[in-house]
């Protein structure tokens, strides 16, 4: 299927492995001309080297904390003109609902919910007026299942999903779609660390603490984030413009609901 978005331009956050890369390849092989945003330098040089290769779209790299002030600053005066926005960024560490003070929260907020808001405040405007724009913010599955020990995640997360909720319909009309993405587990450096903390607590090989983990998903197996760029790559095409505001989930059936 031609997606019909080859020659756009996307700003990826997040995009140096794992699920954003995931999105970044996806558009990439559509066509869309890319600016990447994460932020260790040297992974992210790398992973801009393969898809120039692999898709010869053009790929600019932005180095920086997109949760800070300034690290946005510095992605948004480098970006120039956007099309397609995927907001992503690393998730609040786990814990007892009893343990995180103010601060606590306010870095979670900071960087799973005013960020994404900030990222869009910015670069809808330009979009409005040309009429045409997708933004997909990444999520997580816990906006429909809460995770217990990711209070601070289910908490900043659910925020982003209330704002999107009801901007998605303010801005449609103008041609701007935005959805957001529910990961349930993929196979990413971020599975692979929270399968490290079950070979610990548990005292079982890293296979095994996979394939327990995998035989509570219905598909019995993790995502890849192939697939979930492919998803990505699908909101942003012209075949997407009649999805607004929606939370999809891709879990392989974890979450256990009728709708
Ligand atoms: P990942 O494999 O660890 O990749 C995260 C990517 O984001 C890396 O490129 C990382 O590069 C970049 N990044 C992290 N913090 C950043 C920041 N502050 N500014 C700019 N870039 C940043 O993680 P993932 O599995 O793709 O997860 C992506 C998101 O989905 C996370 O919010 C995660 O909580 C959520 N999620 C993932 C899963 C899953 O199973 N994988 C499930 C549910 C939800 P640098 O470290 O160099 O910045």
């Amino acid at each position: 299927m031609d997606l019909g978005i080859s020659g756009k331009r996307a700003l990826v956050c997040g995009a140096s492995k794992g699920l954003g890369r995931g999105c970044a390849e996806a558009l990439a092989e559509a066509g869309v001309n890319l600016v990447l945003n994460a932020r260790g330098a040297e992974a992210l040089e790398t992973t801009a080297a393969a898809i120039r290769t692999t898709y010869g779209v053009t790929v600019t790299t932005i180095a920086a904390d997109i949760t800070t002030d300034a690290g946005r600053g510095q992605v948004l005066a480098g970006a120039g003109h956007i099309d397609i926005l995927i907001t992503n960024a690393g998730g609040p560490p786990p814990g007892l609902w009893s343990d995180w003070n103010r601060d606590d929260f306010i870095r979670a907020i900071d960087a799973n919910m005013l960020t994404p808001i900030a990222l869009m405040q910015a670069l809808m405007p330009a979009m409005i007026a040309r009429g045409w724009g997708r933004v997909v913010n990444i999520t997580s599955q816990s906006v429909k299942a809460p995770v217990p020990q990711l209070g601070l995640s289910n908490a900043a997360r659910t925020g982003l999903t209330g704002f999107v909720a009801g901007t998605s319909r303010q801005v449609a009309g103008s041609g701007v779609i935005i959805n957001n993405l529910l990961p349930g587990i993929h196979a990413t450096d971020r599975a692979d660390a929270l399968d490290a903390g079950v070979v610990t607590s548990q005292g079982i090989t890293l296979d095994a603490a996979r394939a327990q983990r995998a035989a509570t998903i219905p598909a019995g197996r993790y995502g890849t984030p192939a697939e979930f760029g492919a998803a990505c790559a699908f909101l942003c095409s012209q075949h997407a413009g009649f999805i607004v505001g929606q939370n999809i989930l891709l879990d392989g059936g974890a979450t256990n609901a009728t709708i």
